[in-house]
């Protein structure tokens, strides 16, 4: 496919293939079309004991400029299936089964599912990536966790060298967490020394469990105020769809849709939505004047990012106490269970604004800086450097810990960079 373009390199690299446009070359480039394919690319490279890296859309992910060493792995299928379409719908049990390869874009997914008339992910709209990496994660936003609506992963175990199905418990899924992501990590934030960058445990695929409904109830503020309604009010899908894209343009926490343009992106997304959000975000530029306009090239720097960098602290009540009154403070809930009455989360965008780093921050002479419209997005304001990014984070990190004693965890997976110094 892509690799075989005379025009193209023979491998990208990862600034070819992350949001944020930044990252080194790499050694070996696969992108296997079945699930075979898949595991057997995943188990060569662990016989051999060569640096692994999977990855997806490469929202999550801030690489070093040097040379990546080993194999990236990216899952070519895009396949979304209904498990159970013809099934009827008794009593109140109008639950719909959805599976989704791995390497399936995620919007693409919540976009058919919307379509379908299946609740349970339209908050989750516009989250870049795809659906193998949202469970690493547990994606959220908007009041909703992709945790909710998970009934089970299939994995390829690197340690046992077999497949597995997952339950959601097995998930252990948290704030930003779960199991998979653990494989990974000794602590948070702390890199293991076996697995890392990619988990123990690489998805295959996905099964969703879905609610048979055009309509779904409205859980956060700002969603709420967005489509002029109520919180706990029902709102349809499609609605509350397009709200959270406004939403989401308007804070730059969308993706640069002209990545899909590049032929190490191209054909990674539905042509028609890949087009739809090109269309958008032109239309955009166009009306803040031009592509070469300050205004038209923020719109456009303000998305090459890894999303949020850093998670909002969980912190137990007597650090909480030691906060300024005025800092946010919310209960940890997390898929469904209850609110952990003896932890509190606190606003990591108040903490940076609070400690000095206020809406494009930026270090002396680097390219890379604060988005203009969101506190906690590190941006590539054009040919910024991974060590200018990695600069910047280690600067906000430090101010925050010092005015507040709080140390911020990076979001995204740091390849070959270090915040600690
Ligand atoms: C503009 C922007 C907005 C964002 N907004 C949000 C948001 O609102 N909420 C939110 O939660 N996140 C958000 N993110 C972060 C990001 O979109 C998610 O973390 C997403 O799930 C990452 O998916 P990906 O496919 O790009 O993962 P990648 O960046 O490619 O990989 C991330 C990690 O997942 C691993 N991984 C990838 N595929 C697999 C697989 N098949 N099996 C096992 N491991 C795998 C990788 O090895 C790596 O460790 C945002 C990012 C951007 C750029």
């Amino acid at each position: 496919m892509l690799d075989s373009s005379p025009a193209s390199p023979a491998r990208p690299t990862f600034a070819d293939i992350t949001t944020i446009g930044v990252g080194g070359s790499i050694a070996a480039f696969a992108c296997p079309k079945d699930r075979v394919g898949l595991i057997e690319a995943v188990e060569g490279a662990d016989a051999q004991g060569q640096p692994l890296c999977v990855i997806g859309g490469g929202s999550n992910l801030l690489v070093s400029d040097d040379p990546f060493p080993g194999l990236v792995v990216r899952d070519a299928r895009h396949e979304m299936y209904v498990l159970d379409e013809a099934a009827p719908v008794e009593g109140q049990d109008r639950s719909v089964h959805v599976g989704a390869t791995a390497g399936t874009n995620w919007d693409d997914l919540v976009d058919y599912c919307v379509r379908m008339g299946l609740a349970g992910i339209e908050g989750l709209s516009g989250i870049p990536g795809t659906v193998g990496a949202s469970v690493v994660q547990n994606i959220g936003a908007y009041g909703q966790e992709v945790a909710q609506s998970v009934q089970s992963v299939e994995v390829w175990d690197r340690e046992r060298k077999t497949t597995q199905e997952l339950s959601a418990q097995d998930l252990a899924f948290g704030y930003r967490s779960s199991a998979l992501k653990s494989s990974m990590y000794e602590a948070p934030g702390q890199p293991a020394e076996s697995f890392f960058p990619t988990p123990r445990f690489v998805v295959l695929s996905v099964t969703f469990a879905l609610r048979h409904s055009r309509a779904s109830r409205v859980d956060f503020d700002q969603l709420a105020r967005a489509l002029g309604v109520e919180v706990g009010d029902q709102m349809p899908t499609e609605q509350i769809r397009q709200a959270v894209l406004s939403i989401r343009a308007q804070k730059g926490m969308l993706e640069d849709p002209y990545r899909y343009l590049n032929p190490w992106m191209r054909g990674s997304r539905q042509r028609d939505n890949a087009q739809a959000a090109i269309d958008s975000l032109q239309a955009a530029v166009d009306q803040a004047g031009g592509v070469d306009s300050p205004q038209g090239q923020d719109l456009i720097a303000n998305r090459h990012s890894c999303g949020s960098f850093f998670m909002n602290p969980v912190i137990s009540e007597e650090q909480a106490v030691s906060l300024p009154a005025e800092a946010p403070r919310f209960p940890v809930i997390s898929a469904g269970q209850q609110a952990d009455p003896a932890r509190v989360k606190t606003s990591a965008a108040w903490l940076i604004d609070h400690a000095g780093f206020h809406k494009s921050f930026a270090l002396p002479k680097a390219q890379a800086g604060l988005s203009t419209v969101h506190t906690l997005a590190l941006t590539n304001r054009g040919s910024a450097s991974s060590q200018e990014l990695a600069d910047l984070a280690f600067a906000i990190r430090s101010g925050v810990e010092a005015a507040f004693g709080l140390s911020l965890i990076p979001e995204p997976v740091l390849v070959g960079l270090q915040l600690d110094r």
